[in-house]
C-alpha cells in the first residue's frame, strides 16, 4: 500500500478524491464541515510541496443530471477560506473546460471540479469516464474515506489508468484505527452495536464476536435477540426471519466466551412521536400494543458498568429514536460513557456521529469515523474495493 508522503509530488498534476459529501441547509449554507476539515492534511501537504492539485468529490445524489442546488461551490468556497487560498471550480468534472484549466495550473494551486455524480458514468464505473478523469492526473490520490465501500469510475475505475496512486492522510488514519482496534487490541476490547435492524449489521456481529470480550447490543436490533430469548416484546421493530440468526449469535457467543449484554429495561409507546405518552418498563413488561423505543435507566447503570474497565471501545449505532428527545436519553447517557472511559474509543460515522456531537462529546472521543457505511464494512472485516483498487494499481 503506498501513502501520498511515499510519492514525489513536485510539479505533477495530483488528482485528489475527496469526500466532500457535507450537509446543506435550504440556502445551500453547509450545516457542518468536518468533511472539508478532514482533507486538510492532505491538501496542506500536496501544495507545500509543489504540486497542481485537482480536488475531485461528489455531493448528495443527483443520480447523473445537473442538479444546482448540489453544485461544489459552497465547498470551493469554503475550502478556500480554510486554506487561504484560491478554489477555482471548473463547471463541469470533465470536458475542454476542465483540460484547459487544468494544463494552465501552477504548482502549489488548487482547483475544484463540479460534483462527479451530475454523470451518472462516476457511479456506474464507467471506463471512459474514468479514462477522462484520470487523462488530468500524473499522480491519484485517494483520501475520500466516506465513498471508500462504493466501486465508482472516481476511486476504483481511475486507478487503472495513472501510474502512481496512493492513500491520502485521512484514509491512512481510518484504517490505521480500525485496524488498531480489531487485529491487536488493548483488552478487554467492548463493541457496542446498534441502530434499528439486525439485518444491517449483521455481518459485522458475525465478525465482531470473534474478537471483542464483551458486547453491547441496544437499539431496536436488540429486540429481535429478546425476541430470541422469549421475551414478548410487543409492537417493537423485529425481523421475524432473523430470530434464529440471533438465537444462533447468542449461541456462539456463550460458545466463544464473548459475554453479550442486552437491555433489561426499556422505554416504551404506543408510537414513535415527541408527543406520545412514555412509560419505563423492564424487558420482561412491554405491552402488547406498545413498542420498546430507548433503553431504559437500569440499562444505561449496566451498560456504563461493562464499560468500566475496557481499554478499548467501538460503538456503532444508537440506543433509542435519539433524533425524538423523550427517546434519546439512553444514547445520549452512552456518549457521556464512552467519552468518560478510559479507553481508546472509536465511533462509526453517521447517526452515532451526530449522537455523540448533540451529547457534547465529540471532543472525548478518540477517533471519530467520517464513513458510516465504509466504517461498517471495515467491522465486517471486508476490505473496501478503493483500497483494493489502489493496492492493486501498477499492476494493471
Ligand atoms: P442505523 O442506521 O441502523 O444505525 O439505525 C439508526 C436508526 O435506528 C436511528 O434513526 C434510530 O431512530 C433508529 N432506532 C434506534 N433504536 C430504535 C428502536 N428501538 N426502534 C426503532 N428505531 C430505532
Amino acid at each position: 500500500m503506498r501513502y501520498i508522503d511515499q510519492i514525489d509530488l513536485k510539479g505533477k498534476r495530483v488528482v485528489c478524491r475527496f469526500d466532500f459529501n457535507v450537509p446543506l441547509d435550504e440556502h445551500s449554507n453547509i450545516v457542518a464541515d468536518a468533511r472539508i476539515r478532514a482533507a486538510l492534511p492532505t491538501i496542506n501537504y500536496a501544495l507545500d510541496e509543489g504540486a497542481k492539485v485537482i480536488a475531485v468529490s461528489h455531493l448528495g445524489r443527483p443520480k447523473g443530471r445537473v442538479v444546482d442546488k448540489l453544485s461544489l461551490n459552497p465547498v470551493a468556497r469554503r475550502l478556500s477560506r480554510l486554506i487561504g487560498k484560491d478554489v477555482t471550480l471548473a463547471k463541469d468534472c470533465i470536458g475542454p473546460e476542465v483540460k484547459h484549466i487544468v494544463d494552465n495550473m501552477k504548482p502549489g494551486c488548487i482547483i475544484m471540479l463540479e460534483n462527479l455524480r451530475f454523470h451518472k458514468e462516476e457511479t456506474d464505473n464507467n471506463d471512459e469516464f474514468a479514462k477522462e478523469l484520470a487523462s488530468y492526473a500524473d499522480v491519484y490520490i485517494d483520501d475520500a474515506f466516506g465513498n471508500a465501500h462504493r466501486s465508482h469510475a472516481s476511486n476504483v475505475g481511475i486507478t487503472r489508468y495513472v501510474k502512481e496512486c496512493g492513500l491520502g492522510f485521512l484514509m491512512k488514519k481510518e484504517l490505521n484505527y480500525f485496524s488498531k482496534a480489531l487485529e491487536n487490541p488493548f483488552r478487554p476490547f467492548v463493541a457496542i452495536i446498534g441502530g434499528s435492524k439486525v439485518s444491517d449489521k449483521l455481518h459485522a456481529l458475525g465478525n465482531l464476536v470473534k474478537k471483542v470480550d464483551k458486547m453491547i447490543i441496544g437499539g431496536g436490533m436488540a429486540f429481535t435477540f429478546l425476541k430470541a430469548m422469549g421475551y414478548e416484546i410487543g409492537k417493537s421493530i423485529v425481523e421475524d426471519d432473523l430470530v434464529d440468526a440471533a438465537a444462533h449469535g447468542i449461541e456462539m457467543a456463550k460458545k466463544m466466551g464473548v459475554k453479550l449484554y442486552f437491555p433489561v429495561d426499556c422505554v416504551i409507546a404506543e408510537s414513535i412521536d415527541h408527543k406520545a405518552v412514555t412509560k419505563i418498563v423492564p424487558v420482561q413488561e412491554i405491552d402488547p400494543n406498545w413498542m420498546g423505543l430507548d433503553i431504559g435507566p437500569a440499562t444505561i447503570t449496566l451498560f456504563r458498568e461493562v464499560l468500566d474497565d475496557a481499554k478499548t471501545i467501538v460503538w456503532n449505532g444508537p440506543m433509542g429514536v435519539f433524533e425524538i428527545d423523550a427517546f434519546s436519553r439512553g444514547t445520549f447517557a452512552m456518549a457521556h460513557a464512552v467519552a468518560s472511559s478510559h479507553a481508546l474509543t472509536i465511533v462509526g460515522g453517521g447517526d452515532t456521529d451526530v449522537a455523540v456531537h448533540q451529547a457534547g462529546e465529540s471532543d472525548y472521543i478518540t477517533y471519530i469515523s467520517t464513513g458510516g457505511g465504509a466504517s461498517l464494512e471495515l467491522l465486517e472485516g471486508k476490505k473496501l474495493p478503493a483500497i483494493k483498487a489502489i493496492e492493486e494499481c501498477g499492476e494493471n
